[in-house]
């Protein structure tokens, strides 16, 4: 069985993102291979983490590996919070407080903004076995709203209603996102790439 490491130590993650590749490879997350640390995310742009994240790992475990990276960008703001999504609003708190202190410094910033176009970008940057790097995108563009809306989801979702939809992510069976999202349309070309 071909073997994936998943450069996150997020257990959720590796959930989602095995149940949108194909089922005949076996995907290791970072606790899998015994890495506890914490691997460095310090470039200015998505493509830039993800393989920041996907080298560190490649070159410390030899292994065939992806890793992926998703901000949220604002036309009104030329593109932020993109790669600082995360920790717009600061690192402190949980995950919970966070997303919550983000989105109230997203609603901030633009307040006043007739500009509200955004969209959700994912970065897949994957080493294969023959060392070759890829890199594979997904994108949903939509607009942020004046309020939150909807409890499914998590991050920005209760702010984001994508094009073509009366509702946001966060409003909608999480089932549904995780079919039309930025993540899965990348997690698709991914698992197209690797069936070839
Ligand atoms: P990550 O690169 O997947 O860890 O995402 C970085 C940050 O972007 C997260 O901490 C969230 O704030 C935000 N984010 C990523 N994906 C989503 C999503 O699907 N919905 C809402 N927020 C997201």
């Amino acid at each position: 069985m071909q073997q994936l490491v998943f450069a996150t130590a997020n257990r959720h993650k590796l959930e989602e993102v095995q149940a949108m590749l194909p089922g005949d490879l076996q995907i290791r997350n970072l606790l899998d291979i015994g890495f506890t640390g914490e691997i460095p995310e310090t470039e200015a742009t998505l493509e830039g983490n993800a393989l920041q994240k996907v080298r560190y790992i490649h070159e410390r475990y030899g292994m065939p590996c992806f890793a992926d990276d998703t901000g949220l960008e604002t036309e009104a703001l030329d593109g932020a919070p993109g790669v600082y999504s995360a920790r717009y609003a600061g690192a402190e708190g949980s995950q919970e407080e966070r997303a919550k202190a983000n989105m109230i410094r997203l609603l901030h910033e633009l307040s006043g903004k007739t500009n509200r176009n955004a969209r959700f970008r994912t970065v897949i940057a994957y080493i294969d076995a023959d060392n070759t790097e890829h890199l594979f995108e997904g994108a949903v563009n939509g607009s942020i709203m004046e309020h939150a809306a909807g409890n499914e989801g998590f991050g920005y979702d209760p702010i984001f209603m994508p094009d073509g939809y009366n509702i946001t992510y966060a409003q909608m069976p999480l089932c549904e996102k995780n079919l039309i999202s930025h993540r899965a349309i990348a997690f698709r070309k991914f698992a197209e790439a690797i069936r070839e």
